[in-house]
């Protein structure tokens, strides 16, 4: 836990639905544990997506669809989403969620490893990448995110925070947390350092960062 949990209870309690279908689909994810977007880091991403008013957003972990269905809500018309998601037994629930929004015609989703799709997505430019898959290889994945975004493009990244035992000494990290632990920090440090992105991270949720790629 990051922030107070009074604090987390009383943010939570000024969300409002989305709509039936988001929150079907949020109670089920729930149920089945799938870690899908908290609602306080929805919240941020809805406001990213409806301010930066992109035309072409880049998804790395669909799950059941839900947080692609956020900002379907709040994006322009002619904005286009790409996902992608490797586990073969959400990928038939996130197309269901898909056609039931009616929002087939404006998402392409990539079935696969991130690891292969993100090579694969040659000459592709994107306004805003939503980084929210397997947290040990965001590390390995932002040199072809940073390639992948467009000049002035915002890079989202959720989870970065681990939950606070990122700010744990090494020893403390239990032993199948460390690699994801060291990988995470390291992480962090390249997106403060890196010549071409300008970031801040906000430890909202489970942590979220927000980097900027430099205009060109
Ligand atoms: N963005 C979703 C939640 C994503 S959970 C939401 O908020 O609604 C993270 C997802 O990333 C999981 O479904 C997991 O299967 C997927 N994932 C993890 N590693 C991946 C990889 N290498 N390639 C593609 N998907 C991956
Ligand atoms: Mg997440």
């Amino acid at each position: 836990m990051i922030v107070d949990n009074r604090i987390t209870e009383y943010l939570h309690s000024l969300e409002t639905s989305r709509g039936e279908l988001l929150d079907t689909i949020e109670k089920k994810a729930i149920e089945d544990g799938v870690p899908i977007i908290r609602s306080e880091t929805a919240a941020l991403l809805r406001s990213l997506t409806a301010a930066l008013r992109p035309e072409n957003i880049l998804e790395i972990g669909t799950a059941v669809g839900y947080s692609a269905l956020q900002m379907c809500q709040v994006m322009p018309e002619n904005c286009h989403i790409t996902t992608i998601e490797k586990y073969e037994k959400r990928i038939p629930e996130a197309k269901e969620n898909f056609r039931k929004a009616g929002e087939e015609s404006r998402i392409t989703f990539l079935e696969g490893d991130a690891d292969m799709w993100l090579k694969e997505l040659k000459g592709k430019q994107f306004d805003l990448v939503f980084m929210d898959a397997a947290k040990g290889q965001y590390i390995h994945w932002l040199p072809d995110v940073v390639r992948l975004l467009a000049p002035g493009g915002v890079l989202m990244s959720d989870n970065v925070l681990q939950e606070g035992e990122l700010i744990e000494s090494h020893y403390l990290v239990e032993r199948r947390n460390r690699t994801i632990y060291k990988r995470m920090r390291e992480y962090l440090y390249e997106l403060k350092h890196h010549p071409q992105l300008m970031t801040s991270i906000i430890p909202l949720g489970d942590g979220v960062s927000l980097s900027v790629k430099e205009e060109a």
